[in-house]
């Protein structure tokens, strides 16, 4: 599932795509996908101009004119693909609603399943924000707060990292990388961590997440024809999915097994 940098990566290639533009027309050839009537959704969403793009968490929502918001999660397998508006060539799945813009392109919500394209208004947005925990790259995001979120925590600490109701945005990949440089062993209950591990932790969350953003996320589809990044996250694992392969850093081989029902990775040596 998609988590902090792969959804960074889609905002940022959303304000640089579609910000500004116009709906021309929206097809949903799911209604699954969406929250509304079909008529009601197109015809709320047509004719409006984004005007922000912005992500929370796992999510990311396109502002539009009017106090509408478009508010997107991708789930396992959904993925955003800009091109000209009637092509289907390059597209990275089943398009399940696709938008016209009045200049000729268009985005293609693909293979959503379990995730979705949802009209909301500002309340709508609120509500669906309202329990999630800290996000990790914003101010909020200090020592005081991280650590106030994990006190009296008895769980693991792989599973607790992935909890979004205390840290929002992590999931399994960047919590196995996170907990890898941090030295900690993922199944390491909270209460054993050290004062000096969960300062070093409170310090790589966002240096790893601010990484994968930068090596472009691990979602391996392409946003457009042109868009050489997104994907480069995946030969920039250290531990995640690299399960019998040599640790990258000592040699040891990246132990693979299931905690708390998630596929786990780590390195003996480099993690106590
Ligand atoms: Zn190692």
């Amino acid at each position: 599932m998609p988590e902090i940098p792969e959804m960074e990566r889609y905002r940022q290639l959303l304000t640089e795509t579609v910000l500004g533009k116009q709906i021309k027309d929206v097809t949903v050839l799911r209604q699954r996908s969406i929250n509304l009537d079909i008529d009601e959704f197109v015809s709320s969403a047509t004719a409006r101009v984004i005007e922000g793009v912005s992500r929370r968490a796992k999510y990311v929502v396109l502002h539009l004119y009017g106090g509408f918001f478009l508010l997107t999660h991708m789930m396992l397998d959904g993925r955003i693909f800009y091109g000209i508006t009637g092509q289907s060539e390059g597209l990275p799945g089943k398009p399940e609603v696709i938008i016209d813009f009045t200049d000729g392109n268009s985005l293609f919500f693909c293979d959503l399943r379990l995730g979705f394209l949802h009209l909301v208004t500002r309340e709508g947005l609120n509500d669906t924000f309202s329990d999630l925990g800290i996000e990790p790259l914003s101010d909020e995001f200090n020592f005081d707060n991280f650590t106030g979120t994990l006190k009296g925590r008895r769980g693991l600490i792989k599973p607790l990292l992935m909890d979004q109701k205390l840290i929002c945005g992590i999931g399994n990949a960047y919590s196995n990388e996170i907990l890898f440089a941090a030295g900690i062993l993922p199944g390491r209950k909270m209460p054993t961590l050290q004062e000096g591990e969960i300062r070093t932790l409170y310090e790589v969350i966002p240096r790893v997440l601010r990484k994968g953003i930068e090596h472009g996320g691990y979602i391996e589809e392409q946003f457009a024809s042109w868009d050489n990044l997104t994907g480069g996250q995946n030969s920039q694992f250290l531990v995640y999915d690299r399960g019998g392969q040599p640790c990258k850093v000592c040699g040891t081989t990246v132990t693979e097994m299931k905690l708390s029902g998630r596929w786990t990775y780590y390195c003996s040596t480099c993690q106590k």
